[in-house]
Order: C-alpha cells, then structure tokens, then sequence
C-alpha cells in the first residue's frame, strides 16, 4: 500500500500554557506522513484505494472544494496507484487554476466545476447516477474522504502513540477523522474536536452516523468545541495570522490556517483557561494539510502587516 512514513513521530511541546497548568502536550505529527499525501487524508485514503483495486476499478471520483486538501491528496494518491481520478469541484472554474488545482491536475486528475446548488446534491443517488453516465463507472469516495473505511484509516494512528494519555485532539472538518479517534481512542480517554466552519449540531450528528456502523460498545466520551472557528470555513484574523507566526517560530512546525492553527489556539486557550486537570496528557493530532498554506500566504501576511 502507500508508502509511508507511519508510525509518524509523537513530539512532545512545552508552551507557556502548559507549563502553567501542569500539562503534558504532544503533537502527533501526521503532516510528516507522505510529502503529497498529507495528514489525516492519507489515513482516510489508505483502505479507500484498497477497496477500489479489490473491486478492479481503474477509477476514483471524488467532490471537493478548490483549496481542497482531499483533491490534492486524493489526486496524488491515484496517480501513484495508477488509477485515473476525476476532481468535481465546488463552484465556477477561475483562471489561472490555483496551486492545489494545477497540482491535482498535473498529477493527471480531470477536473470537472459543478454549480453550488447542484454541488450541495453530491450525496443523492439521482446525482451520482448522472455523474456514472459521463465518466463512466468509478469509485466514489466522498468529500472529505469521510466514510466506513476513513474511519477505519484514521482509528490505526492511536495504536501508534506508545504511552497512555487523557485526551487527543483533532480538528474537525467533515467529521471522519473525529469518528476515527473516537473509535480507536481508549475507553478511558476522551476525544476533543475544534470546529473548523461554523456549524450547529450537523458535525455531531455525522460523527455519530460515522459511529453507529461500529460495533464497539465501549467508547470513549467525546466533544466538539465550536468557539475557535474564527467567524467559519477557511476565515482568518490578525489574531491567527500572528498566533500561526509565533507558534511556528517557537517550535519550528508548520501550521496551515484553515484546520491546525484553529485545533492549536483553541486547546492551548482551554489550557490556559483551567479546562484540563494539573497532571493530564494531551496528544494533538497534526493532521497536516499545508499545501493550501501558500494560497492563503498573501492574506496572511497583509494581516501580520497591519498588525504592527
Ligand atoms: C480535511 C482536513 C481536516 C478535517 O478532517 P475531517 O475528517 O473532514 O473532519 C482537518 N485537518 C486537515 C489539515 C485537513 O486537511
């Protein structure tokens, strides 16, 4: 299967904050995973290529929006697969193609834009009916990558964390990666998510759906913090822009602004403010996603400027 570089290391990080509230952090680091493949997209990709090669198709269809970390991923993956891949992305096409677009299309992905209000149908059989008429027969994974087998991806990396530990943190986007830590997490520890869009109770209620085809009894308790989104879905302030900066000169890793810096501010804000019990020990999961940085560059560094 994908080559790798899993286990990925489990680095442990000494801030202000933890050493305030007598905190043990580490940072699993799965943006170190694969250079193309990133993060949590490769653990969710993993047993998506396998079932798609058992299943002898030659190609991957998969929805995502044009920054998306899942594209890319996803278009990396199949070309070193060699299955063909089709892209059906968010919204209108704009030229030139961004970097993550000319990247997924470079690696051999046809690129296909769908109008929102049809985009938001992905999920209904009528619409995937459709798409098998113009591209013929494939496998689909969703958005996100998010299903059965991403869960079942994702619930291997806590079998790769060698000491035992309180909570494990990840951001949440669709949802799958949550499910995956919920369902390989111990029992006794509980599993924090940081809402990166806004949303109401849906990130909860896909978690559970994720959830309800497991049929392990014994879970651990789980909760989905929705005060860091900054304001939803790839938004960013002077206040990240500078906690990004200053987070990675002190401890030289990259964060991307959509996703980990989101995870990052929010759980050492809750550190700081008295949210975890002296002597407890956090695992972060970095779940990579750094190709989308440079795009959002420019923005953050006008923000960084106007805050001198
Ligand atoms: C896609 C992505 C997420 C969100 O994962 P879900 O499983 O969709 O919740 C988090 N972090 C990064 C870096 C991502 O690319």
């Amino acid at each position: 299967m994908m080559q790798t570089s899993s286990p990925t290391p489990v680095q442990h990080i000494i801030t202000p904050e933890t050493r305030a509230a007598g905190i043990q952090l580490y940072i699993k680091r799965d943006d170190l995973i694969h250079p193309f493949v990133s993060g949590n997209k490769w653990r969710k990709l993993k047993y998506n290529l396998q079932e798609a090669g058992n299943l002898n198709k030659d190609t991957l269809l998969t929805f995502g929006g044009a920054f998306s970390n899942h594209i890319y991923s996803t278009a990396a993956a199949a070309a070193m697969h060699g299955f063909r891949s089709v892209g059906i992305i968010r919204g209108e096409e704009t030229l030139p193609l961004n970097p993550t677009l000319s990247f997924a299309r470079n690696a051999g992905m046809q690129i296909h834009y769908m109008d929102r209000s049809r985009y938001r149908e992905k999920d209904s059989p009528e619409l995937i009916r459709q798409l098998r008429e113009e591209h013929g027969d494939f496998y689909l994974i969703p958005e996100g990558g998010s299903g059965l087998l991403a869960v079942k991806g994702v619930r291997e990396l806590v079998a790769e964390i060698s000491f035992p530990f309180d909570y494990i943190c990840t951001p949440v986007g669709t949802g799958g990666t949550m499910a995956g830590l919920i369902a390989g997490a111990p029992p006794a520890a509980q599993v924090l998510g940081f809402a990166a869009l806004r949303a109401e109770n849906y990130l909860e209620e896909e978690v559970r759906n994720l959830l309800s085809q497991n049929n392990s009894t014994n879970l651990p308790g789980w909760h989905i913090c929705h005060d860091y989104h900054f304001g939803g879905y790839a938004r960013i302030d002077k206040k990240l822009a500078s906690f990004i900066a200053s987070f990675e000169s002190s401890f030289a890793i990259p964060l991307d602004p959509v996703y980990t810096s989101k995870m990052f501010f929010g759980l050492l804000d809750l550190i700081s403010k008295g949210y975890f019990e002296k002597g407890k020990t956090i695992i972060a999961l970095h779940t990579g996603g750094l190709q989308g940085k440079a795009g959002m560059q420019p923005k953050i560094e006008k923000l960084l400027a106007g805050s001198a």
